[in-house]
């Protein structure tokens, strides 16, 4: 950057900050990135690098309520809630069992496939065609059933309603993808206009690079308080210098709420833990990456192993690992490819930072000049990051949305 002053700073430099900080700049803002880590250290390390433009399924469905004592019991289920978390999640979850109603189910699958559906040429206009090339692959993705395939209506009726590409696999096509298959996996469904990267940090660490290469900054310190100035604008007063700014985008991703709780801002977000398992030296490799739906993961073939990485653990920001959430990745995909192995995994807990509703909150916060969130991208982040950087800076700069941002509005609770 100059030695001019930043016009705009983003607080986050995950997938959601980066996105919006590249918008940003290309709409002509002097852009500073800060994060306490380098970029692409936080829950944009370590997920299952699934890019799913033709994804609207949101996480919360019908029949969520009578789940509840199974998530509460089952330590190694796809669903988990921490028994000593629970008062705290019970608003949020509440949110969330309401917003898997039917009606609300349809509502908010649309505004998923608003923001979704550009996806993957926002990533290209981001990146430009040789990283775009490199980095991603769109091969589609492949969801699999195990038993009964409950919940495999629901992704068909979206699609449909959608008018999105799909394919219903039997048993012979799922092998013909998957030789190495277990028998017993009978049903699976193709979207092919979806993808996958092949390393979500390079992924996001190519865009805070195409920043610097702007002329953009990438700060390493740690906002502990953003005051509002008299006279306008905010002092961010971090661990190690205070920066006045006119305007901030809070994109600091599952802790932007106690950024925000200090300014009075209340939003629900609540983190939804999940983990990886990385297996360094697989002896298989798949063409095309799978969401295995009824056990919450999905498994995808990367540059430095197959990864194994789902699941939803509802227990706060500050419980330890639970080592045993990692671990089971491995069993279950040793059940669906018996003849895995897999070198000695190494294991990753990340915090999706996500609403009720499985929406983002994207766009001014009303009351609060010059403050913006672009966060909350819960399971879709590597999705709806890009698009949702784009709409953000369409609101900032005024610019016509494209498309009804309501939706993702930061007051609609
Ligand atoms: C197991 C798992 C699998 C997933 N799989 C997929 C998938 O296949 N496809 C998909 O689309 N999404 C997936 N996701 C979701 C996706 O990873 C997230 O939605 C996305 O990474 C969130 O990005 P973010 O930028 O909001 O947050 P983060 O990447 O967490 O970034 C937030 C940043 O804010 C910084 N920060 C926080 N507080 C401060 C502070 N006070 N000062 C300075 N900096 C601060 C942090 O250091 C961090 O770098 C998955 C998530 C998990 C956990």
């Amino acid at each position: 950057m100059s030695s001019e002053s930043p016009s705009i700073v983003v607080l986050g430099a995950g997938v959601a900050g980066l996105c919006a900080a590249l918008y940003l700049q290309r709409s002509g803002q002097r852009v500073l990135v800060i994060d306490a880590q380098p970029p692409a250290s936080g829950t944009s390390y370590g997920n299952a690098g699934l890019i799913s433009k033709d994804t609207a399924v949101p996480i919360a469905l019908p029949g969520m309520m009578r789940k509840v004592p199974r998530w509460l019991t089952d330590r190694e289920g796809p669903l988990r809630v921490s028994p000593s978390y629970m008062p705290a999640a019970t608003p949020w979850l509440w949110r969330w069992i309401q917003a898997g109603q039917m009606s609300h189910v349809l509502r908010i699958s649309d505004a998923m496939r608003a923001l979704h559906k550009d996806a993957l040429d926002c990533w290209r206009e981001l990146l430009g065609a040789e990283d775009y090339d490199d980095l991603i692959r769109p091969v589609g993705q492949v969801r699999i059933w195990e038993g009964e395939g409950a919940g495999a209506q629901i992704e068909l009726d979206i699609c449909r309603r959608h008018g999105i590409e799909h394919r219903q696999l039997d048993q012979a096509a799922i092998r013909d993808l998957y030789p190495e298959i277990a028998p017993d996996i009978t049903q699976g469904l193709l979207i092919p206009g979806n993808a996958y990267t092949v390393n979500p940090q390079r992924l996001v660490r190519t865009l805070a690079r195409k920043l610097a290469e702007a002329g953009g900054q990438v700060l390493t310190e740690r906002v502990v308080k953003i005051i509002p100035r008299e006279g306008g604008g905010y002092r961010l007063m971090n661990n190690v210098a205070n920066h006045h700014v006119r305007r901030v985008v809070v994109s600091a991703g599952a802790w932007s709420t106690e950024l925000l709780a200090p300014l009075g801002v209340a939003i629900p977000l609540e983190t939804e833990r999940g983990y990886h398992a990385m297996m360094p030296s697989p002896n298989l490799k798949l063409k095309v990456p799978m969401s295995v739906k009824n056990r919450g993961f999905g498994l995808t073939s990367m540059e430095e192993g197959l990864r194994a990485a789902g699941t939803v653990e509802i227990a706060g920001l500050q419980a330890p690992p639970d080592e045993r959430r990692a671990e089971v990745l491995v069993r279950h995909a040793r059940r669906i490819f018996p003849k895995l192995q897999t070198g000695e995994p190494a294991y990753w807990l990340g915090h999706r930072p996500s609403s009720p509703d499985s929406l983002p909150f994207i766009g001014p916060v009303p009351g609060h000049e010059g403050l913006y969130l672009c966060l909350g991208h819960g399971h879709f982040g590597m999705t709806g990051g890009p698009p949702s950087g784009r709409l953000l800076s369409r609101l900032v700069s005024g610019q016509a949305p494209g498309f009804d941002p309501a939706p993702y509005a930061v007051d609609r609770f």
